[in-house]
């Protein structure tokens, strides 16, 4: 619905989070995000969100108070890493917990009717964060985060589809066995974290709330049209959620050093289209995207442009085309281990 604000979570701070040594989880990522953002939304159609640390009792929804204790006391040591790929800086946890914090504002601003569309440009990113465990450059899973509160503030059912290249694998473990958060992932298989296969479809008592949609190398954007068309919509306008969160990588760009994807800025576009026209079917509109991956400036700056393009009321339909068949394999895959879930 053209012309409505949006709510925008971004701070300096976030940019203070910075390898000694070159990264592709760099600073430059968010000033990319942010030129993309400036060419596509006036500021007078922006609601800036408070942002804030994370609190204790908001963190501990998804992430162990021991886990929590051990990250803080790993950080206090200035430089380093937590595994091969997560650095740390002196100002790394401040940054962590305010991405975190900025997450759970945007999720509330939504529900609480201030905005309607919203867009969280955090750094670190958060997806792969688990219940115990930093790594792939996340440290706290904000999306969760922001997820398990939306339920504690009434939400009812919750969904998050994931479209960064890489499996959500943090998001998928703190939600495996709850059945009021619905996380629906397309991503690239194989690839970094080798988890995400379309049987992992929910722990007893939640199955069919755990979707994975593992896309080959190569896949390019008429798959991923055909896969939101098929899987993610269908499975969306049954869950009927209060709020669709998206954690929103653009690695899976063409461009993207680290994938081997061909999805394009225009795609990344056409998906926020698509599930904002669903959310504005449900009725709410409420609709958050959290920014994750990306390591390509120029595809981040344009892709953000696009989803905010797209935000605003410029509508792009969904890819179509032709399908190779180990594309069509992976829907098929995805769709069968879906449509065997009890009941
Ligand atoms: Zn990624």
């Amino acid at each position: 619905m053209p012309g409505l604000p949006i709510a925008i979570v971004d701070d300096r701070r976030f940019d203070r989070h910075r390898s000694e040594e070159q990264h592709p989880e760099r600073p430059e990522r968010l000033v990319a995000a942010r030129a993309g953002l400036e060419c596509a939304l006036p500021p007078a159609e922006q609601v800036e969100v408070l942002v804030r640390p994370v609190s204790d009792e908001e963190a501990e929804r998804v992430h162990s108070s021991d886990y929590l204790a051990r990250l803080q006391r790993t950080l206090r040591t200035g430089w380093g890493y937590i595994d091969a790929d997560t650095y740390f800086c002196p100002e790394t946890g401040e940054a962590a917990w305010l991405a975190a914090g900025g997450g759970v504002e945007l999720s509330r601003a939504l529900l609480e009717g201030r905005a309607r569309r919203g867009i969280a440009l955090l750094r670190p990113p958060g997806h792969h964060a688990c219940p115990e465990k930093a790594m792939g450059f996340c440290l706290l899973n904000n999306i969760a985060i922001a997820a398990a509160d939306a339920v504690e503030q009434g939400a009812k059912r919750v969904a998050i589809v994931d479209w960064d290249v890489h499996h959500g694998n943090g998001t998928q473990d703190i939600f495996y066995d709850e059945k009021r958060v619905l996380f629906v992932s397309l991503h690239q298989s194989p690839l970094y974290p080798g988890t995400g296969a379309p049987e992992e479809i929910g722990a007893p008592g939640a199955e069919g709330t755990n979707v994975n949609i593992a896309m080959p190398p190569g896949t390019g954007p008429a798959a991923y049209g055909e896969a939101l068309r098929t899987i993610v919509l269908p499975l969306l306008e049954a869950f009927e959620a209060d709020l669709l969160l998206v954690s929103a990588g653009f690695d899976a760009h063409f461009k993207d050093p680290l994938a081997q994807l061909e999805l394009d800025a225009d795609c990344f576009g056409a998906m926020t289209t698509a599930l904002a026209r669903h959310v504005d079917r449900l009725g709410h509109g409420r609709l958050g995207l959290f920014l994750e991956g990306g390591y390509d400036l120029e595809a981040i700056e344009h892709s953000v442009a696009a989803l905010l393009r797209a935000l605003r009321g410029e509508e792009l339909e969904l890819p179509t085309g032709p399908l190779r068949p180990v594309e069509q394999q992976a829907l098929r895959r995805t769709t069968e281990a879906v449509s065997k879930k009890p009941g």
